[in-house]
């Protein structure tokens, strides 16, 4: 038995003694966050939960302390650009317009697909600190964003996978979400396979069914009798990590010319961080400090 916890978190598991990998993941409060901080409609909501848990899988999966992951996708709906960037266990999102509403599909369901859009692409760029960083990039299968995940894990990393993403919303409230991932590693019997894909029906619906019990006695069910194994656990979370010295040195990279100009409008700077909402403003005088700095470097 799994001791059973309460908040955001990820479980790496095997089963079959390491011959298929698994992400099982909640990501409730993680959802929540974002749906504030954005002031997102339902759909938006999902769109950002799902891709922000499919995130957090990514940037668990990575090693090194200083290495990130960034998934972009635009998929030319009208949410616009989506955002996600996972440092390990901290996650942020953002979208361009976090406000579309869509009427809901015939079978009842959120239209994810309708507000990230269906055709355009996903790229993944993983920061990999002093090495050269992994760009990965595929096409948009449908815009639901667990099947672009799954298509790009089979296309980019040459690894079949099975993603699962659901984030349940009820008004502004984001009841559960979360995420599962599973990997048949090489070698993998196909009667492994098979039997995964047999119950896969079980956990298509992850965030109702993380309703009923938690992902630890989820875990028990859905993987009864395949040797589930807990290797690691993660807490999740919402994160930022913008800070005024960021944003000095975005101020910075934006070159000489462009600090000049701002010094001879008089007007200052302010800058807003797109995953927190956080405001920096800079006054002229601190702006002549920054250029002073910038033709030192
Ligand atoms: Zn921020």
């Amino acid at each position: 038995m799994i001791e059973r916890r309460q908040e955001d978190e990820m479980l790496r598991m095997t089963l079959m003694g390491g011959q298929v990998r698994v992400m099982l993941c909640e990501t409730t409060a993680m959802c929540q966050r974002a749906a504030d901080i954005h002031g997102a409609t339902p759909v938006c909501t999902a769109a950002m939960g799902r891709l922000m848990t499919a995130t957090a899988m990514l940037g668990v999966m990575m090693k090194g302390e200083r290495e990130s992951v960034t998934v972009t996708i635009k998929g030319g709906g009208p949410m616009g650009t989506l955002v996600a960037v996972a440092n390990h266990g901290d996650v942020k999102v953002c979208a361009d317009d976090s406000r579309v509403q869509l009427p809901l599909r015939a079978d009842g369901k959120l239209d994810v697909g309708g507000a990230v859009g269906r055709e355009g692409r996903m790229s993944v760029v993983k920061d990999l600190g002093l090495r050269e960083p992994y760009i990965g990039q595929c096409e948009l299968v449908s815009g639901e964003i667990a099947m672009d995940f799954a298509n790009y894990f089979t296309v980019s990393e040459q690894q079949p996978s099975l993603v699962a993403l659901g984030v349940l919303t009820s008004g502004d409230a984001v009841l559960k979400a979360g995420g599962l991932l599973l990997q048949p590693m090489p070698g993998c019997p196909d009667e492994v396979i098979d039997q995964l894909e047999l119950r896969s029906p079980m956990f298509a619906d992850i965030s109702r069914e993380m309703t009923f019990a938690c992902k630890e006695q989820l875990a028990e069910d859905w993987f009864r009798g395949m040797q589930p194994e807990l290797l690691e656990r993660t807490p999740l979370r919402y994160h930022c990590g913008c800070s005024r010295e960021r944003m000095e040195k975005a101020l910075i990279s934006l070159g000489r010319r462009e600090l000049e100009s701002l010094i001879a409008e008089d007007r200052g700077a302010e800058l807003g961080c797109h995953f927190c909402h956080s405001r920096y403003a800079f006054t002229t005088g601190e702006l002549q400090e920054l250029l002073q700095r910038a033709t030192r470097d």
